[in-house]
């Protein structure tokens, strides 16, 4: 005897399970990568958009398909040696189509987290043209609330440094914008801002308030932008710490590309596997949108 509700007709009870699928992935959204539901994305630039002054194969491919099946996206990066202008010019350079809006950088959580401490007076240990995607601080070096620490690049100095570190021992509090340790460029491994903050906090003993990637108030503040729950969105950049396991750690998915400044040592002896590992950005289609409708 058949249950009841089931059918002894193989042919019909094929038929309802289709039909099942097909309301299950119209109601599901975009699906794949073990099943996840994946609704938003954030993605990392550098290393994983383009590196140097080369856009990597797939990103408009990737960012066409994105649109077309109404996932929601933003830019996630941890530069700060541009101000959101620059970052869009060099984007529209690399024919990559953004709104200016959808570019998120450390300086926008700087905002954030400047109006929760209340602090008015900063200084400003960063290139120009940045500064003023921090709002209305004032810059002073005479007794600063706060020293805020972006990357400057081959501007890094003893000298600047110092007049950091002095800041830093009279009692200002200390942001950083990033603690990347490095980054790719043209196939070159460079410095990046990670190691001049640990050379500052090692010297004035503080623990800087980190405000990019992989700190959970940048993710908060790109969730929020996103307006989706942590679960369905997916985090893609080449940076195992600060992209992929930073966004895991605040219970969204992560998925490391093996461009830029991936590195397959550091993969493997990692305590945690990301998400999903693909060659590059080109394969993020096929691996969100697999098996889909
Ligand atoms: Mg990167």
């Amino acid at each position: 005897m058949p249950r009841k509700g089931h059918s002894s007709d193989p042919k019909r009870n094929h038929l309802c399970w289709r039909i099942f699928i097909i309301i299950w992935r119209n109601s599901c959204g975009s699906y794949g990568m073990n099943g996840s539901n994946i609704s938003g994305v954030l993605l990392d630039l550098s290393g994983t958009l383009y590196s140097g002054d080369e856009r990597i194969e797939g990103t408009r491919k990737c960012l066409a398909a994105l649109r077309e099946r109404n996932i929601a996206f933003r830019f996630l990066t941890n530069t700060t040696t541009k101000s959101l202008e620059e970052i869009a010019a060099k984007l529209d350079a690399l024919e990559i189509e953004v709104e200016i809006d959808w570019i998120l950088t450390p300086l926008a959580a700087a905002r954030e987290r400047l109006m929760v401490d209340g602090f008015k007076t900063a200084a400003l240990f960063m290139a120009n043209p940045v500064k003023k995607d921090l709002g209305d601080i004032i810059e002073t070096e005479d007794d600063p609330d706060v020293v805020i620490m972006g990357d400057l690049s081959d501007q890094f100095d003893y000298a600047t440094l110092n007049r950091a570190f002095r800041l830093l021992a009279k009692g200002s509090a200390f942001y950083a914008l990033a603690k990347n340790r490095c980054f790719e460029s043209g196939g070159e491994l460079s410095l990046d801002l990670g190691p001049f903050i640990e050379a500052l906090s090692y010297a004035s003993r503080k623990e800087p308030v980190c405000l990019g990637k992989p700190s959970p108030g940048f993710f908060q503040h790109a969730i929020k932008e996103l307006n989706l729950p942590p679960e369905n969105i997916a985090v893609i950049g080449d940076d195992l710490e600060t992209d992929v396991l930073g966004a895991m750690d605040c219970g969204l998915k992560g998925i490391l590309v093996r461009t830029g400044k991936y590195n397959e040592e550091l993969l493997r002896n990692s305590p945690r596997s990301p998400d999903a590992v693909i060659d590059s950005i080109e394969e993020l289609p096929s691996l969100l949108f697999a098996g889909s409708t």
